[in-house]
């Protein structure tokens, strides 16, 4: 703190009061952030009151079972009505990304079981990133399967302080920027694209359908977080523009209002498109994030102008 700028100094502390009630820590979210200010994107507009309205909803949504479902290909939903979990099949096992919140487990379970595969089938449990709303449940997925758990490198020290009910948070691999989880014939590659978190990973895999790949991208959280310091200013800078380079036919995230899954589930089974091949809207996630990031800065700078 003491060597950074007046200005500097101004947009981490207003950036705390302005974002840190919508950051996904898990955190008693009691304190609505503010309604201010506006962005628009693709005719929608967000706030970032409405953003965390939008990923986290009520309570109950964040553990009430969504039905789980399959997506495309291999992949499949197994997570709640606003927290993700995804399930990978393969002949050699399964891969879980995101275990949510401890108490979600058993809802997961059973959503890999209502799909009729077996929740001691998954061998790797990945993440998204290291917030409780979406990797607290990892020690007991492990507990529950013997999975084998893999993290970023720079998210490591805060997963290690994910300890619910004194758990040890399981990592049996650590992974770096560009390296690959392979299992059964699928191969996952884990990007960093920091922010959110320090290692907040975005997974590409593809998909086979109707004899076409699909490009399947799992996309991190891109929201600015509490703290916005000049790295971390930098490092969202620098993710918002790596994910657009990534080849895209189907976007998922965290969470699901990130992708418009629920709009998207009820238009199954209609005898149309998979609805989830969607690359017109692959970059939408990352146009609100970067949107609302440069108007909260463009705001406190202005507030901060003498
Ligand atoms: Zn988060």
């Amino acid at each position: 703190m003491k060597t950074m700028s007046k200005l500097k100094l101004i947009t981490c502390l207003l950036g705390a009061a302005v974002l840190a009630p919508g950051a996904s820590t898990g955190l008693p979210q009691n304190v609505p952030p503010p309604d201010h200010p506006v962005v628009t994107v693709k005719g929608q507009t967000y706030t970032p009151r409405s953003i965390l309205a939008r990923n986290m909803g009520t309570p109950e949504d964040q553990t009430a079972q969504f039905p789980p479902h399959k997506i495309i290909g291999n992949i499949y939903y197994v997570g709640t009505r606003t927290l993700s979990s995804f399930l990978i099949v393969t002949a050699q096992g399964n891969i879980l990304i995101d275990s949510t919140y401890e108490r979600n487990v058993r809802t997961i379970e059973k959503s890999v079981t209502d799909l009729g595969f077996k929740f001691s089938d998954v061998k790797i449990l990945l993440g998204n990133h290291a917030h409780d709303d979406h990797q607290e449940g990892d020690a007991l997925v492990k507990q529950s399967t013997g999975a084998q758990v893999m993290a970023m490198a720079e998210d490591v020290p805060a997963l290690q302080a994910m300890k619910p009910g004194g758990k040890e948070h399981p990592i049996d691999r650590i992974l770096h920027d560009g390296e690959s989880v392979t299992l059964g014939g699928t191969t996952l590659v884990a990007h960093l694209t920091p922010g959110h978190t320090r290692g907040c990973t975005t997974w590409t895999t593809t998909a086979q359908e109707g004899g076409r790949t699909y490009n399947v991208v799992f996309g991190c959280s891109l929201r600015a977080p509490a703290m916005v310091t000049s790295a971390i200013a930098e490092e969202l800078n620098r993710s918002y523009r790596f994910v657009r380079t990534l080849p895209c036919d189907v976007l998922l995230g965290d969470h699901p209002a990130q992708y418009n899954m629920q709009e998207k589930h009820a238009k199954l089974g209609s005898g149309g498109p998979n609805p989830f091949i969607d690359p017109a809207n692959c970059t939408t996630e990352a146009e609100i994030q970067e949107a609302m990031f440069k108007a909260v800065l463009a705001e406190q700078q202005s507030a901060a102008r003498p």
